[in-house]
């Protein structure tokens, strides 16, 4: 357990190394991640149940991101929610799978580096008709109940087994970012919030904007705010307009390009090669710039892997 709580270390302003993408990297080291590539859901639980299935990969993986200089893991919960698992008929089940996840997570934090952080990382639920064209957000479709239990579940799990902090993420609109938010506040930790998808104009994935994000969260327990598993280019657009907007701590972690479909190790999907159109050199000249406008907290999401976040780390830490 670190001796300096997150909090106190991004108030005397240091800047942070987080990890990169867990499930892109559990997926290239061979661990099966798709449970039915026919399916009209396609990815279903993802990276789920690797979790238990391949641990040992699982927790390589949080271990190469500790040895290459991150400062934070983030646990491979992102789809051991309820509802992603009962699409694998594993619904009921759902806490075996939560609570392996912060395991692995934290016995790599403790073998590796007692003073790195572990962030319980929960995405946001899944929803049957994602693809609609005029989405609303979850927690209106869903209805409250079933949206905070999607969170509160997990965290439940997570705070129990001593992580550092809560990070809901992959979330869209901002009544649902607000929502997990206070779902996950209720647990006592600090609540860092991942905003997925931001566009080329920097604006949220529904054209909300991130000046009215901050404004929805004041007064929410809202510790930290994070663009996620956006182009490089969309997270530097936006970030000066959320650093303006937000008095508090801000963060970056983008993906490079994944295509989850693509054929890896001989195995046959649909889709293309996984890319990776952006070398490690490249994110940390990105990842330079966040610095510069103000990140405290720096990772990779999708298709990034250690050798990005090895790259990252002079110019993050230095
Ligand atoms: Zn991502």
């Amino acid at each position: 357990m670190p001796t300096r709580s997150i909090m106190d270390r991004l108030r005397a302003g240091d800047v942070l190394l987080m990890d990169g993408g867990t499930g892109s990297e559990i997926q290239r080291r061979g661990a099966d991640v798709l449970v039915d590539t026919t399916a009209e859901t396609e990815l279903r639980a993802w990276s789920a149940t690797a979790n238990i299935e391949f641990a040992d990969v699982v927790q390589q993986v949080h271990q190469d991101y500790l040895r290459v200089g991150a400062d934070i893991i983030i646990s491979n919960n992102f789809w051991t929610t309820p509802s992603r698992l009962e699409l694998i008929g594993r619904g009921q089940n759902w806490e075996k799978y939560a609570r392996a996840a912060g395991e692995n997570a934290l016995r790599a934090r403790d073998a590796l580096n007692p003073e790195a952080y572990v962030f319980g990382g929960i995405s946001a639920p899944y929803r049957q008709d994602y693809r609609v064209t005029s989405p609303k957000p979850d927690v209106e479709v869903l209805g409250k109940e079933a949206f905070d239990q999607e969170f509160l579940g997990p965290a439940g799990v997570l705070s129990g087994l001593g992580v550092d902090a809560l990070l809901p993420e992959y979330v869209g609109f901002i009544d649902d970012c607000v929502a997990a938010v206070d779902a996950c506040a209720t647990l006592g930790l600090p609540v860092f919030l991942g905003v997925r998808h931001i566009t080329d104009y920097g604006w949220m994935q529904y054209g909300e904007t991130l000046q009215d994000l901050v404004k929805a969260l004041e007064g929410h327990q809202i510790d930290c705010i994070l663009l996620m598993c956006s182009r490089p280019e969309c997270v530097s657009v936006a970030l000066p307009a959320l650093r303006q907007a937000f008095d508090g701590p801000i963060g970056a972690y983008a993906n490079v390009g994944y295509n989850p479909m693509a054929p890896v190790r001989g195995r046959t999907h649909k889709g293309d090669d996984m890319t990776a159109g952006y070398s490690p050199s490249r994110l940390a000249e990105f990842a330079q710039d966040w610095k510069e406008m103000g990140a405290q907290i720096i990772g990779g999401c999708c298709a990034t892997g250690p050798e990005h976040i090895m790259a990252l780390r002079p110019g993050v830490k230095g």
